[in-house]
């Protein structure tokens, strides 16, 4: 008999969900984690961290530019950044020991170490301290997440150029950043940095920022970051790299043109690649995508069929959310129930300011693949909540199937984007209409009703415009 039945790799939203998937359904479960707090990158180093600084510099900026508009008098504002770190940290602690809380909740055994397969039943733990442990399963879920792409001519050196995981952590506000990549992550992490003092270009190598979302929002989001004085390069590529004394100097060309870009520190955030090294993904016999990620079928089976895989590792975009679902599914799928996941109705979202949420397909998509389809916009610049707010910019585009009626694709830019478009995904998840929200009463005031508004304008219905 193996020592358990389901046994994960990795305690990121992806494994740590899995994990209690798997308790829930009565399996011996036991999770290995090779860092000394569980929740993987989204809790330490990720989604919630990053989240943390956004809020505070985000009200550090409010106080500094809006708080007069609003009749406050505050005088001699500054910044005590050890006191911001601090209180990122402590929300990191508090969830990363949350999880700790939920495996021994559930009964979930940890074991602590990096796991490598010696084959395809059998894993050896190795402690921080050298200690090895080789354990068996009878079912294994991989989720060992992901780690930052480097620049071949720029390696990290944890001090000048930089990762995600330092650029949460600057110990003191930065002179000059240049951030390379203008995803979500380097959007938002230069977002937080402009905010609390520095000077911040972004250099993207694409001809727009927020690849994947809604040309019409990127362009929207890129004009009010701009605003907000972050410089925005597009259409600009780096092609070296040189580390100074004072800091790191970026050779980059646009338009057959070359000049040189320096600052304090260098953001690299060109994207992260799926973390399977020293694994032993060979010793199991566990096969690999064209792309290198973790090859998997429709009921998460790698090509070893006891063994699973979901989350960053393998194909789809690189979410937390996603990763969870992908959980859920796995350990359902292992107890023979029918686990799966609606890959057109996940969201992404953008936690700038304004924030830039998404579902569904976009009008490029829908032009490149020929549907036929209605657009409804409404802006936010008229809504009573977002005016009361002082969150005025932004709107909802909703697009719909131009016969059916159908919500194919709904974008928002404004500044609670993130909660709005819940509401949008659940009409994707249940195939409901436009005319379904049109018709569905929103509360007033709320950010929502533009939203409702949207939907009206799909038909030529709006009644505020
Ligand atoms: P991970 O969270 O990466 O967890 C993998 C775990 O496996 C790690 O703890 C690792 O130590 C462990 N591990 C790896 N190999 C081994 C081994 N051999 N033995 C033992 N343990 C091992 N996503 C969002 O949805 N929303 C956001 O707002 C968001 N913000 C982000 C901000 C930043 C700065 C970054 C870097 C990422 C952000 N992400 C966000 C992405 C999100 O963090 C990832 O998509 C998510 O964490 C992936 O989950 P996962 O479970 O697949 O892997």
């Amino acid at each position: 008999m193996a020592d358990y039945q389901v046994l994960v790799i990795g305690s990121g939203p992806g494994g740590y969900v899995a994990a209690i998937r798997a308790a829930q359904l009565g399996f011996k479960t036991a999770i290995v984690e090779k860092d000394k707090t569980l929740g993987g990158t989204c809790l330490n180093v990720g989604c919630i961290p990053s989240k943390a600084l956004l809020a505070s510099s985000e009200h550090f900026h409010f106080a500094q530019e809006r708080f007069s508009a609003h009749g406050i008098v505050a005088k001699d504002l500054s910044l005590d950044l050890a006191a911001l770190l601090k209180r990122k940290d402590g929300i990191v602690t508090k969830l990363t020991g949350g999880v700790e809380f939920l495996m021994k909740k559930n009964k979930i055994e940890r074991l602590s170490g990096f796991a490598r397969f010696a084959d395809a039943k059998t894993v050896e733990v190795e402690g921080a301290d050298g200690a090895k442990k080789s354990v068996t399963a009878d079912h294994f879920i991989l989720a060992t997440g992901s780690v930052p792409v480097e620049l071949p001519f720029l390696k990290f050196d944890g001090k000048n150029v930089v990762s995600s995981t330092e650029a949460i952590a600057f110990d003191k506000v930065p002179k000059s950043l240049l951030v390379v990549g203008g995803g979500a992550i380097g959007l938002e992490l230069g977002s937080v940095w402009k905010r609390l003092g520095a000077e911040v270009t972004v250099v993207e190598f694409l001809p727009r920022i927020a690849l994947g979302f809604d040309g019409q929002i990127a362009e929207t989001l890129r004009k009010s970051l701009a605003k907000q004085g972050l410089k925005i390069l597009t259409d600009t590529k780096v092609e070296a790299g040189e580390v100074g004394k004072d800091g790191v100097t970026l050779t980059v060309s646009s338009g057959g043109k070359q000049e040189k870009l320096s600052a304090e520190k260098v953001l690299v955030a060109v994207g992260r690649r799926p973390f399977y090294d020293g694994l032993g993904l060979d010793k199991a016999g566990v096969a690999l995508t064209e792309r290198k990620r973790v090859q998997i079928n429709a009921h998460y089976q790698t090509s070893v069929p006891h063994i699973y895989a979901i989350g960053d590792i393998v194909d789809g975009p690189m979410l937390a959310h996603k990763a969870s679902d992908e959980g859920i599914a796995a350990a359902e799928r292992i107890a023979g129930l029918p686990g799966q996941v609606n890959y057109g109705a996940i969201p992404g979202v953008i936690y700038t300011s304004p924030e830039a949420a998404s579902v569904g397909h976009t009008e490029e998509q829908l032009k490149e693949k020929g549907v036929a389809y209605k657009t409804g916009q409404a802006i936010f610049g008229p809504n009573g909540r977002a005016l009361a707010n002082d969150q005025t910019e932004g709107f909802v585009k909703i697009l719909a199937d131009a016969k059916t009626d159908r919500v194919l694709g709904v974008h928002i830019l404004c500044s609670a984007a993130s909660e709005l478009i819940a509401a949008a995904v659940s009409v994707i998840e249940f195939g409901g209409a436009a005319e379904d929200i049109a018709r569905t009463c929103h509360a007033h005031p709320t950010l929502s009703e533009v939203v409702r508004e949207a939907a009206h304008a799909v038909s030529g219905h709006a009644i505020h415009a």
